[in-house]
């Protein structure tokens, strides 16, 4: 165990700004950042697995977590419940890991009022056409469905100016070198570095 504690980072960005493929990129290449697994009362979707992209409950599993105040945060997004699961992030953070949550606005505000030092980043798309774009390219939903979620795309996006850090991603490498970055930096801060280098520290003073 590290007797370093690691840093919470929100990630928010509204359906089809490639959110989900970002951190995915970002996780495998950087050993030490862990992403929590959300428990959700929505349907499983295609090539989904459970305890993977999330824990899949049903209402009364949801509400008897709700009772026994499990989640740090919980929303209701779409028409579905959803929440993080209190006890895995302050172990994971406990064993050193940084913690990304991928959430929406409302948990977004619910873990900054609890955790004000956690660090949150918005991802945004190059254009409200290309999000049209992946929207569409998604297949199987109508064009009503579609201009739907492009209303709670902006809804979401209109979120941005709380948030620490703001991504865009025209291009994916481009996007994950900048996410690479925000980590990074936040990895040499003066007091991670104090925490993470206190033997070298003592040595170099003494
Ligand atoms: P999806 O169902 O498409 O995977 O996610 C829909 C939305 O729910 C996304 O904006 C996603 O960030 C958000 N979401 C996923 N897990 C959580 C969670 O645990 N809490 C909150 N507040 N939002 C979540």
């Amino acid at each position: 165990m590290s007797l370093t504690t690691g840093t919470l980072y929100i990630v928010s960005a509204p359906s089809g700004a490639g959110k989900t493929s970002l951190v995915k990129a970002l996780i495998d290449s950087e050993p030490l950042i862990r992403v929590s697994v959300s428990h959700t009362t929505r349907a499983m979707r295609p090539g989904e697995t459970d305890g993977v992209n999330y824990h899949f409950v049903d209402h009364q599993q949801f509400h008897a977590m709700l009772d026994q105040s499990a989640f740090l945060e919980h929303a209701e997004v779409f028409g579905n419940l959803y929440g993080t699961s209190q006890r895995w992030v302050e172990q994971t953070l406990a064993e050193g890991y940084d913690l990304i949550l991928e959430i929406d606005w409302q948990g977004a505000q619910q873990v900054r009022r609890l955790m004000p030092q956690a660090k949150s980043i918005f991802i945004l798309p190059p254009t409200q056409e290309a999000l049209r774009h992946r929207l569409t390219n998604r297949g199987q939903d109508s064009g009503e469905i579609i201009e739907q979620r492009m209303r709670e795309a902006v809804s979401e996006m209109s979120h941005y100016v709380e948030y620490d850090y703001l991504v865009i991603n025209d291009d994916f490498a481009h996007a994950l070198s900048d996410l690479k970055a925000i980590f990074r930096a936040n990895q040499l801060v003066q007091e991670v570095q104090q925490q993470r280098h206190s033997g070298l520290l003592g040595e170099l003073l003494a």
